[in-house]
């Protein structure tokens, strides 16, 4: 394959990875009954999907083996920066006990944490926030979907 068709088809791959990612979120949000924000217009919440974006472009950013294969549906989490994984290495993403009741936002301590999903590219960017933050953001509605 020369090295332009071989561009092309990983661009192909990447399109589709970005809409898988996305049925991914439109599934979750359909199980959770949550609704799901096309614009991101929160500027912590832009910072992050900017912040991951750069790393990528910079090569700060590891993926599991199974990613650096083939370019598949990602995910990564705000409280694990520099970390991309595919669906089964999502584990490696599990918070440490103390993270999983800390804001991502405001870094203090929260229970419960409001688990939010963004999408960047054909990465599914998980996050947590605390109450304050989650309303701020736009995250919860009164009867918010919690984690933890
Ligand atoms: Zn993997
Ligand atoms: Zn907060």
């Amino acid at each position: 394959m020369s090295a332009t068709a071989y561009q092309t088809a990983l661009t192909d791959q990447v399109q589709a990875a970005t809409s898988d990612a996305r049925r991914v979120l439109d599934q979750a949000a359909e199980r959770k009954g949550s609704t799901l924000h096309n614009r991101v217009a929160d500027p912590w919440l832009c910072a992050q999907a900017q912040g991951l974006t750069d790393a990528l472009h910079a090569g700060a950013v590891r993926a599991c083996h199974h990613l650096a294969h083939a370019p598949g549906v990602g995910h990564a989490a705000v409280w694990r920066p520099g970390l991309i994984v595919c669906a089964d290495c999502t584990p490696a993403l599990t918070p440490t006990t103390k993270e999983d009741s800390t804001c991502d936002r405001c870094r203090h301590h929260a229970n419960p944490i409001h688990a939010g999903l963004m999408i960047v590219g054909p990465i599914l960017l998980g996050y947590g926030l605390c109450r304050s933050c989650a309303t701020e953001t736009g995250l919860a509605t009164s009867g918010g979907d919690c984690r933890g």
